[in-house]
C-alpha cells in the first residue's frame, strides 16, 4: 500500500464492483465512453514486471473476464484495452491499471479518437476532462456488482 496513491485508498477500492484474489476492477470516474472501467492489481504494483508469473495470470485472466463482462452488460463485441506505462506512455497514476473501452459502432467520429480522449480523460489539468459525480459513480459500482454477482457464477 502506498499511502500517496488514489488507487490504494480504501475508499476507491471499495467501490470495485469485482475482484478475484489480489485484482480489482473499479468504474472509470472519468470515462470516454460508456462502460470504461480500470483492472488493477489490489497492491501496489507500479508496472507489469512488478508482477510474477503466476500474478502476470491471474491479471489477465481476471481482465478478460471484466471485459466480456462489460461487453455483456453494455451489449458490444469490441472492446479497446490500454495499458499505459511510464509518464512518456501517458500513464497517470503510478499504479498498474488496464483501461477496458467497451466499443459500439459509430460510437466516436473516428475510431482512433479514443486515444486522444483518454489522454484527455486522464490529464486532470485538462479542462474538457469529464468527472462523473460521486453518487453517480457509487451506483454505477453498485449497478455493476450486482450484475457480477450473477456473471460471474
Ligand atoms: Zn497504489
Amino acid at each position: 500500500m502506498n499511502h500517496e496513491c488514489p488507487f490504494c485508498k480504501s475508499g476507491t477500492q471499495s467501490l470495485g464492483f469485482a475482484s478475484a484474489e489480489e485484482f480489482l476492477a473499479i468504474y472509470n470516474i472519468s470515462p470516454i465512453l460508456p462502460g470504461h472501467s480500470l483492472v488493477m492489481p489490489v497492491k501496489h504494483a507500479k508496472s507489469l514486471f512488478d508482477l510474477n508469473e503466476d500474478e502476470i495470470s491471474g491479471f489477465f485472466t481476471f481482465a478478460r473476464k471484466v471485459t466480456a463482462f462489460l461487453c455483456d452488460v453494455y451489449n458490444c463485441e469490441a472492446y479497446d484495452w490500454s495499458l499505459q506505462e511510464g509518464m512518456e506512455a501517458g500513464q497517470s497514476v503510478d499504479h498498474l491499471h488496464l483501461h477496458i473501452i467497451p466499443r459500439k459502432p459509430g460510437d466516436l467520429n473516428k475510431d482512433e479518437d479514443w486515444y486522444g480522449k483518454l489522454q484527455q480523460s486522464i490529464d486532470p489539468a485538462n479542462k474538457e476532462r469529464i468527472i462523473i459525480p460521486e453518487r453517480e459513480h457509487r451506483q454505477i459500482s453498485v449497478y455493476l456488482k450486482e450484475q457480477w454477482e450473477v456473471f460471474k457464477t
